[in-house]
């Protein structure tokens, strides 16, 4: 049972003073400098950055953990292994090579979602299947499948009513009755995987597409002619935008491109993290193909990246150091922006009075060295 714990000295990411954070059962109870709450465990964070836990709305898995299966058990792995990243709430991104496949892993994880302790599940975000092949990453062209309602139903159902997000490709045909039966549902309707025009595009977020699955990777390029989702998702103020921010999947260049067009409050930085993430070395296997992991990267034999292995903390590094956001900014698109994608911006993603007491602090290099999920510390390095 969460009790009371404070930090105490942090330096706030967000505005450079020094604070102190005092949680109660779960909850962030005060804010402030100077509390002296009696009874509170102290943890002495002086010398640390003090932010909102990072929430993943795009992993497959960590630590050896993969949601590619229908084992519970997997979700506890991972929940226990993510906040040594700065992870405190994530959304079980999924896939299935064939329909079946994917009501069984839903049917099979759901029960555990939102149960464990450490890092909170948050619900499943389904990657496809009514995703275009011609731009199908690192998923098999033959296990995607034409939009068909009654289909998405079935995994809804299966899912017992904890899908939050689902990426599809909206210029397919019948994507458009599915976005508006999501809606009908609230669960987010993202674009990606698609080679979607700019009109497409434009009409998707129309009907009520606001976010976009791992700008720039597997979708139709920019052209000068024809902007695709890119220029529609760019343009629209309404749309939110992931960037896989490990500096390779998008060049550097085009995360800080990305991050100049659109603002502070619209990139969601996600891992797209496999199992693999976290190991360095190696062969592996990413649904049922040799992946190998010795260049840093997951690497299939034709040549495709087939997903980050750099866990967030390390995403997070990247747009500080390589992208030049603030720490303010870099913790909006880790956590505030990406609560927000999910409706959970008054819960989720501020330190302030009220919030969950998910808080990640860093050290002056800017690695976690203290996780707390929900009151408990999950991950500490720093000496008690
Ligand atoms: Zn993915």
């Amino acid at each position: 049972m969460p009790g009371q714990l404070l930090i105490r000295s942090a330096t706030s990411a967000r505005t450079g003073d020094r604070i102190d954070v005092h949680c109660v059962d779960g909850t962030i109870a005060a804010v402030g400098p100077d509390l002296n709450p009696v009874g509170a465990t102290v943890v002495d964070a002086e010398n640390c950055i003090v932010g909102p836990g990072f929430v993943d709305i795009h992993v497959h898995g960590g630590g050896g953990a993969s949601f590619f299966a229908r084992d519970a058990s997997r979700l506890a792995a991972y929940s226990a292994w993510a906040p040594a990243h700065g992870v405190t709430a994530y959304l079980v991104s999924t896939a299935g090579r064939h329909p079946s496949d994917l009501a069984r892993t839903l049917e099979g994880l759901a029960p555990a979602i939102g149960r464990a302790s450490g890092a909170e599940s948050l619900g499943f975000h389904l990657e496809g299947p009514f995703l275009n092949p011609t731009r199908h990453g690192a998923f098999d062209p033959g296990t995607l499948r034409t939009p068909a309602t009654r289909e998405l139903r079935r995994y809804l159902d299966a899912a017992e009513g904890k899908v939050r997000m689902v990426t599809l490709a909206p210029e397919l045909e019948g994507a458009s009755a599915l976005v508006t039966r999501l809606a009908q549902d609230g669960i987010v309707a993202a674009m990606g995987h698609s080679d979607a025009t700019f009109q497409q595009a434009r009409q998707a977020i129309e009907t009520g597409v606001h976010h976009v699955t791992h700008l720039f990777n597997a979708m139709r390029p920019m052209h000068q002619r024809e902007g695709g989702i890119i220029a529609a998702a760019v343009l629209d103020g309404s749309v939110t935008c992931e960037l896989i921010c490990d500096g390779v999947h998008v060049a550097p260049e085009m995360l800080r491109l990305a991050c100049h067009l659109l603002g502070p409050d619209r990139i969601v930085a996600v891992t797209d993290n496999l199992h693999l993430a976290g190991a360095t070395t190696g062969d592996a296997r990413f649904l049922g193909q040799e992946v190998d992991l010795s260049s840093g990267l997951a690497v299939r034999e034709d040549g495709t990246i087939v997903g980050s292995t750099l866990p967030m903390d390390g995403h997070f590094r990247t747009l500080v150091r390589e992208v030049g956001l603030s720490l303010d900014e870099a913790f909006r698109a880790c956590s505030s922006n990406p609560a927000r994608v999910l409706g959970l911006d008054a819960r989720k993603g501020e330190i302030a009075t009220g919030y969950d007491a998910d808080i990640v602090l860093l050290d002056d290099a800017l690695w976690p060295v203290l996780t707390v999920c929900r009151g408990e510390i999950a991950y500490r390095s720093i000496p008690a």
